[in-house]
């Protein structure tokens, strides 16, 4: 094994993403995996799909695109709203897409035309998170009335919203009881039922955990809460009982010991700034027992982001390719060439899976 090594428990990664959809079928809901999180590993896309995902999503089509070579059967969703500039690429790798522009619609109308092949459009409702979407519901159901209507190689396949990326609002009763409402009101005006209602991400298995789902959601999008299970996300504090029942640990990363000292806890000399131009505050407490490890902020991003699997051990700083462990407290004693363990967050896994340096190992289990 060569390190760091990003190690990958696919029976556990199953398990997630299996339990996850039978909560959704409780509720009548069906599961889009969504893979940006992994960057689209095409062993992970496999579990999604072995686990009952029917439908898969990516916020980039680069990544659709090496789905779409898998062959596995299920429609691609494109889930950030596209680019005006990659409506053909859009067109000949997926099938659905989010939407909340009419300038968009209208050329992704054409360039469908062009390539003789119809496009299914999810048109989203922004309800109070402020990133994407219709914020109006006049405005709204006139764009569906619009795609209904006047949009022959579209289809109208449903709507939806997303919340808590970027104004941190939770999924409630009422926001999803709003977006009911949106659905109900389009269904009337064109006069058929929409196949979708999209209720959102993982925050929004929280009114599926409570009960209080309205029946007409029928969707959810899930990506994050399968990868990390019940660990803290830097976005969403799950703080759920329920996601106690996922794997936290499907994604490990291991890096090798390359230094073992005692050394002061304080810098020696005049301080200025560390590697990225920060001034991180040092606090004195002795000499002290620590590891460095043959690992970075290159490979996972922030420090924060990742957690020693061993009893006592503390990251205390890390440059772009070291980690600096405070082993003092270990009870194990630890040795130049040891391998340790981290459990990581979302944002960790996915600058690992991306990383060329940092090879992926599937778990033997
Ligand atoms: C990232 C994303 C998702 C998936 O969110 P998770 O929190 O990873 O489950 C769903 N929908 C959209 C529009 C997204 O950008």
């Amino acid at each position: 094994m060569s390190y760091p090594a990003l190690i990958i428990d696919h029976e556990k990664l199953k398990f997630n993403m299996k339990t996850i959809v039978d909560w959704c079928e409780q509720s009548n809901i069906w599961v889009a995996g969504i893979i940006k999180g992994h960057y689209a590993m095409p062993s992970v896309v496999q579990d999604y799909v072995d686990s009952g995902a029917k439908m898969l999503g990516s916020s980039r089509l680069s990544q659709l695109r090496k789905v779409k070579e898998m062959n596995l059967g299920v429609p691609l969703l494109m889930i950030r709203i596209p680019m005006m500039s990659e409506l053909k690429e859009l067109v000949e790798l997926a099938e659905y897409s989010l939407q909340s522009e009419v300038a968009t619609l209208d050329k992704l109308n054409k360039v469908a035309e062009a390539a003789g092949k119809r496009h299914n459009v999810i048109l989203m409702a922004d309800m109070g998170d402020l990133r994407e979407g219709f914020f109006n519901e006049d405005e709204l159901i006139a764009a569906a009335l619009h795609v209904e209507n006047e949009l022959d190689w579209l289809h109208l396949a449903g709507i939806g919203t997303n919340l808590g990326c970027y104004g941190s609002v939770m999924p409630t009763e009422k926001n999803m009881n709003q977006l009911a409402k949106y659905a109900e009101d389009i269904e009337s005006v064109i006069g058929r039922q929409l196949e979708i209602v999209s209720g959102g991400a993982t925050s929004s298995l929280m009114p599926v955990f409570d009960g209080v789902m309205p029946s007409k959601i029928n969707m959810l999008r899930i990506g994050a809460v399968t990868m990390t299970g019940p660990m803290e996300d830097i976005r969403v504090d799950y703080g759920r009982e329920e996601i106690d029942a996922l794997y936290g640990d499907c994604f490990t990363l291991k890096m090798e010991v390359i230094e073992v000292k005692d050394k002061p806890t304080h810098p020696i000399g005049e301080l200025g700034v560390n590697a990225f131009g920060e001034k991180p505050v040092y606090v004195d407490r002795g000499v002290r027992k620590r590891a460095l490890l043959a690992g970075g902020r290159a490979d996972y991003g922030d420090f924060g982001d990742i957690i020693p699997d061993l009893e006592g051990a503390e990251i205390i700083g890390a440059s772009g390719d070291h980690t600096i462990l405070d082993i003092e407290e270990c009870e194990t004693e630890i040795k130049v060439g040891d391998i340790i363990t981290f459990r990581l967050k979302y944002s960790a896994i996915l600058r690992l899976s991306l990383s060329k340096d940092v090879m992926k190992y599937k778990k033997n289990n």
